[in-house]
């Protein structure tokens, strides 16, 4: 019986939609369809829907066509015409949430761009770029224009007294497409547009001849013709300048910039920073392949008659790029769309250059620091089947593919496919496998050091397997040699400045490095980790700083000339007086990046040298341009963390230097062996890759160590081997699925017992199949206490939702009562 209340709110229309808001509820919601939007609502659409008293756009999942048991509030708007998300999108996060235990809601406010995601505590800021002529705009659009015109910024909330009408949702989205406003993710800040000032040169002097004209009778002035080649000679380099880069490069002042553009030789443009660049949608794969690649080649097409899945296991530098390729043409070639997916971001520069010289225009980049509006036009690009191609990381897997023929998994062992925070803590590796599925297209994976995992899968049949045995040009993998620098520590540095033995550089490395510079080649040496920068010790007591609210030691930066933590990004000022024993005699322990350049500026002062770490390298444009730069020869030698090692490709590194092997060998994780090798092989295939042998050189203490004998065998198989017999031994995956929970509260006692008791519950249900609770090795984060438990579920449960469910509903039992209300619990699957 129809109440009082919902014949006030609308008449029935006897359909329903169910919409996923885009928050961690655990579940979606369900509101009438007012007949007035029954043509409209569709799956895959927004709806405004109203709970809580709060505004959002939500998703429409489905349409029912039975009254739920509770009663309805009704959508107020529909926002879209056309879906933004198809079927195969909203399957992929269902079944997402589903898999990683988490909401649809959380896996929506992952894949969407934030314009999509419209709710009343959102905020709208004026777009500058928009000018002010509203005279196109309807009247509803021009008030709200001109209150972003004079405020800014505005609440969706305040928009909806200002307007006082109930269509403030379809206003906004106009707004949005008519690029007035933007909208501002509070928690995050990428979605800024960033404008920075690029110097271009007139085009009347692209012309060569006019060019030297003016350059053959310039008079006076010698500084701003000093500016005015370095400008072309930074142009030439990139492409693009940037003021700020120019000014530095050349040593010249604005003024000075200033005089080129009064002279209207140079001008200067305030342009958003990565930009699409509009490209001609060309095919040319125009080259031959090796013996070795063309039966590869093969053997991964008549694969997929059989499988959906090939793992490609190719030595680095085999050329799988170039076979990725030729694939990619032929789905092309047959009206599909592909997918390329990169483990990061910071690889992308390079191979974009190299795809769009054969793809042309079809292939387009999406990630997280394009600007939103770029994020938009490509995503309905993609939608409409416009945009053929598409390279990107883990979240481009969310795009509205219409027609996916193909997604390639570049080194697809990299443990940055998965998503560690915020959920959903998904593997884009795996979720591409599922993916495709729903489109029956096929995945290639590839790596030259496969996860074990996959490497399994494909050595029992669920994938194919496809072997690439050598390098493109018959080039041998590069020849290791391991330091034991034990040896070479008793001989040098007496005054142990890095303690324990650790050498920086030896002496071997040193002159191979000399060696290799003096015959016009380029080094490569990598530090693991950032967090292996120096940190203060108290010489007299031994106190060693800690962060106030993390377990971890301070790591001093240079640059800052602070210590950070780098769990919280809490910083400090460094320490004069030891807080323990009042003594002001600090050492500094261990080395990182930066410690490496300082000795490494001391040792080779004619080189020029460049440092690539999450430090150094802020923002996608400074990695791609010091990519380029290393490319171009413009540096020596080239210092960085785990960012050097991934895919790159240049043609004159001949050696590289592994510096601290035991750091990557002493992590207390049952991958630590996988995850060393690989670190090692990838980093070392960057030497040698053209023309010659390349040389690796690894310094160790445990130079007998078996993961260090197998990188010098280059082993992968003999890796393989040993590390399945362990995983089997100790359960671990591939035999087992494993979920881990992380209890954090900021009482230990509470987090401790509330642990003790979500284990014993879990029990239950699971006896064998939990370990723990334990303290994990940084036990305090940010003010709270960590506890875990290890869940590893035969591979048959893990797959299967029901014990997820199970393992919720011990979580849910634990929220339940009340002394562990404020106990979060995190789940993560499938850890990495
Ligand atoms: P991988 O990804 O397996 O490490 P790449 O695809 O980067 O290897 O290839 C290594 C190098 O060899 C690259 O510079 C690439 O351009 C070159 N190369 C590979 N295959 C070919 C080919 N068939 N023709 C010309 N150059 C090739
Ligand atoms: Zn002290
Ligand atoms: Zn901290």
């Amino acid at each position: 019986m129809a109440t009082n209340d919902n014949i006030l709110f609308s008449e029935s229309s006897g359909l329903w939609a169910e919409v996923i808001l885009p928050l961690a509820l655990p579940q979606t919601y369900t509101y009438t369809i007012p007949p007035d939007l029954v043509e409209k609502v569709r799956p895959g659409c927004r709806a405004e829907v109203e709970l809580k008293n709060k505004k959002y756009a939500g998703v429409v999942k489905a349409i029912l066509n039975k009254q739920p048991a509770y009663q309805t509030k009704p959508i107020s708007n529909v926002l879209d015409d056309e879906p933004i998300v198809y079927e195969q999108q909203l399957r992929l996060w269902q079944w997402m949430a589903q898999y990683y235990m988490c909401s649809e809601g959380e896996v929506m406010a992952a894949a969407l761009p934030a314009h999509f995601k419209l709710s009343s505590e959102t905020i709208l800021l004026y777009n500058e770029e928009a000018g002010d002529d509203f005279s196109h705009l309807g009247d509803d659009e021009f008030i709200v224009a001109e209150a972003l015109l004079i405020k800014k910024e505005l609440r969706l909330s305040e928009v909806q007294q200002l307007l006082d009408i109930n269509h403030v949702y379809p206003v906004i989205k106009k707004l949005i497409e008519k690029k007035i406003c933007l909208v501002w993710e509070s928690l995050d800040e990428r979605y800024k547009v960033k404008k920075e000032n690029y110097v271009i040169l007139n085009p009347a002097f692209k012309n060569e001849d006019e060019l030297s004209k003016i350059l053959n009778e310039w008079k006076g002035a010698p500084k701003q013709m000093e500016l005015l080649l370095a400008y072309l000679h930074l142009e030439k380099a990139s492409g693009e300048v940037l003021q700020t880069e120019l000014l530095k490069k050349s040593g010249a002042t604005a003024a000075q910039l200033k005089g080129l553009v009064d002279k209207n030789i140079l001008r200067v443009e305030k342009r958003a920073v990565d930009r699409i660049k509009t490209v001609a949608a060309n095919i040319a794969v125009d080259f031959e392949f090796s013996t070795a690649q063309q039966e590869a080649s093969d053997a991964v097409a008549r694969s997929f008659d059989k499988k959906n899945v090939c793992l490609l296991h190719g030595v680095t530098g085999s050329g799988k790029t170039q076979v990725y390729v030729k694939l990619m043409e032929q789905y092309l070639r047959k009206g599909k769309q592909v997918l390329y997916l990169l483990p990061e971001i910071a690889l992308t520069a390079q191979i974009i250059r190299r795809l769009q010289k054969h793809f042309g225009g079809n292939i387009a980049i999406y990630h997280s620091k394009f600007n939103d509006n770029e994020r938009i036009e490509l995503w309905n690009k993609i939608r409409t089947g416009e945009v053929k191609m598409v390279l990107g990381a883990r979240s481009a897997l969310f795009l509205p593919f219409k027609n996916l023929g193909l997604i390639i998994v570049d080194e697809e062992h990299d443990a940055s496919y998965k998503q560690q925070d915020p959920s959903p803590r998904y593997n884009a590796r795996d979720a591409a496998i599922y993916y495709a599925g729903l489109f029956n297209a096929q995945v290639l994976l590839g790596s030259a050091t496969p996860s074990v995992e996959s490497y399994f899968n494909a050595t029992n049949d669920k994938y194919a397997l496809v072997e690439l045995n050598e390098r493109f040009g018959g080039i041998n993998l590069p020849a290791i040699e391991i330091i034991d620098v034990r040896q070479v520590a008793k001989k040098a540095r007496p005054d142990g400045l890095f303690g324990r033995g650790k050498v920086m550089i030896s002496p071997q490395l040193k002159e191979a490095m000399q060696q290799a510079l003096d015959a016009d080649r380029q080094v490569i040496l990598f530090q693991n980790r950032r967090g292996y920068n120096p940190y203060l010790i108290c010489g007299t007591c031994g106190f060693i700083p800690q962060c106030e609210h993390c377990s971890v030691s301070l790591t001093l930066h240079k640059y800052s000339n602070k210590l950070h933590c780098h769990y919280c990004a809490s910083q400090y000022p460094k320490l004069i007086t030891c807080p323990a024993c009042g003594s002001n005699n600090w050492l500094e322990k261990n080395f990182g990046t930066e410690k490496i350049e300082e000795q490494l500026e001391e040792d080779f002062p004619k080189n020029k040298i460049a440092r690539m770490d999450v430090d150094s390298v802020r923002g996608k444009k400074a990695h791609d341009s010091l990519i380029q730069l290393f490319e171009q020869h413009r540096f020596d030698i080239l210092v960085g963390t785990q960012m050097v090692v991934k895919g790159l490709d240049f043609d004159k590194v001949s050696l590289v230097g592994i510096l601290d092997a035991d750091g990557l060998l002493s992590f207390a994780d049952f991958r630590v062996n996988e995850r060393a090798f690989q670190l090692m092989e990838q980093v070392s295939g960057r030497a040698g890759r053209k023309k010659e042998q390349g040389k690796v050189i690894i310094q160790a203490t445990n130079v007998k160590h078996p993961v260090l004998q197998l990188v010098q065998q280059h082993d992968y198989k003999g890796l393989y081997q040993n590390e399945i017999v362990n995983r089997a031994a100790f359960f671990y995956p591939p035999y087992s699925r494993i979920v881990l929970l992380t209890l954090k509260h900021k009482d230990k006692t509470v987090v401790g017992n509330a642990a003790d008791k979500l284990a014993a519950s879990l029990r239950q249900d699971l006896q064998d199949y939990i370990v723990g609770p334990a303290a994990p090795v940084i036990s305090r984060i940010r003010n709270k206490y960590l506890m875990e438990i290890l869940i590893k579920l035969p591979k048959e449960y893990g797959m299967s939702m029901t014990y997820k469910k199970v393992i919720r509903n011990h979580i849910n039992l634990l929220g339940g009562e009340k002394k562990y209300k404020a106990v979060s619990v995190v789940v993560d699957v499938d850890t990495n």
